[in-house]
């Protein structure tokens, strides 16, 4: 299915997020986290693609464990910087054999020490999303920032590059996580503001480990509100009550969401369904 299908109906939804191991020796275990998570029947599963490509064949593979093995509709990320347009091409043909109709296409962090890319090679997931597009068959989905991508001059900037990715053929947005929802409300109605009436998956991380932190700030450059820290400060030496307040704060974050209408939710779950399964079964009436 379409997940603009499924983001068309006034049905809350919940997706599930995992990331294809680094070599393939590790796919069996990876595949029965698929297998797990699917168990939880979300409404999709996404599975990330590694940067510049290079376990390209273990999303492609997981992807097909998802929807055809596990039966639920899969999300393949898909990165393009440093990669060339035939390679892209291959995936794409790949992923359509496997009967896998959505992607989440992405531009990639450029590698450190990396020029920017020139004319001629991707420099934009817009450009990827444009050449989605050209292949045909897939529905499209892009990555946004609430607080604003790192790279960019100003929210505004990055808003008017979400307009590009619309342009472009992006059919729906996925948001980096985030901890304080006030931050997701004032960015959904700068999209409005600016004409941009995309459907946006919200996405929640439950932070179940507090050696995390320093990682996801320092990627997402998402701001921690003091409620949060102050669960951080509390329980970081207490390995299993920082789970419990972790899967706390992510569960109060998506009632306060769907309170608010933001129906789509997808949850970071980084391989561990059993935290999954875990904020799934408190919600179990709200995901219903
Ligand atoms: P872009 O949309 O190209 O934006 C990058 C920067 O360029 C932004 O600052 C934007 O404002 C600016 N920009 C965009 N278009 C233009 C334009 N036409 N003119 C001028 N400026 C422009 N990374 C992975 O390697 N694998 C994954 O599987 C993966 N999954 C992700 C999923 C989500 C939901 C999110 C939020 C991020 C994910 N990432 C992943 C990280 C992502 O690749 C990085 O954040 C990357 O730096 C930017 O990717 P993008 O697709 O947002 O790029």
């Amino acid at each position: 299915m379409k997940i603009t299908e499924l983001l068309a109906s006034d049905m809350v939804t919940v997706s599930c997020e995992l990331f294809p191991p680094k070599h393939g020796s590790a796919l069996a275990r990876v595949k029965s986290v698929v297998r797990d998570t699917a168990m939880l029947d979300p409404s999709f599963i996404s599975v990330t693609y590694g940067a510049g490509g290079a376990t390209a064949d273990l999303t492609i593979s997981l992807a097909n464990e998802i929807q055809n093995v596990c039966g639920v509709t899969a999300l393949a990320h898909l990165t393009c910087v440093s990669t060339e347009r035939e390679a892209v091409r291959g995936v794409l043909a790949a992923l359509r054999a496997h009967g896998v109709e959505n992607i989440l296409a992405l531009r990639g962090d450029i590698p450190e020490g990396t020029l920017f890319p020139e004319l001629g090679q991707y420099r934009f997931a817009s450009e990827l999303m444009a050449d989605i597009r050209d292949f045909g068959g897939f529905c499209v989905g892009g990555a946004c920032y609430p607080e604003g991508h790192p790279e960019s001059e100003s929210l505004q900037k990055d808003i008017e590059s979400l307009k590009i990715k619309a342009d472009c053929g992006c059919e729906f947005l996925t948001t980096q996580m985030f901890f304080d929802n006030n931050i997701l409300y004032n960015f959904m109605f700068r999209l409005l503001r600016n004409g941009i009436q995309l459907p946006v998956v919200a996405g929640v991380m439950p932070v179940t480990d507090s050696r995390q932190i320093a990682r996801i700030c320092k990627l997402s450059g998402a701001v921690l509100p003091p409620r949060f820290k102050a669960i951080v400060d509390r329980f970081s030496t207490h390995p299993a009550a920082m789970k419990q307040a972790g899967v706390a704060y992510a569960t109060e974050q998506i009632i306060d969401l769907v309170a608010n209408g933001v129906n789509h939710i997808h949850i970071y779950t980084m391989n561990k369904p059993d935290i999954a399964g875990r904020i799934m079964r408190n919600l179990s009436e709200i995901f219903t």
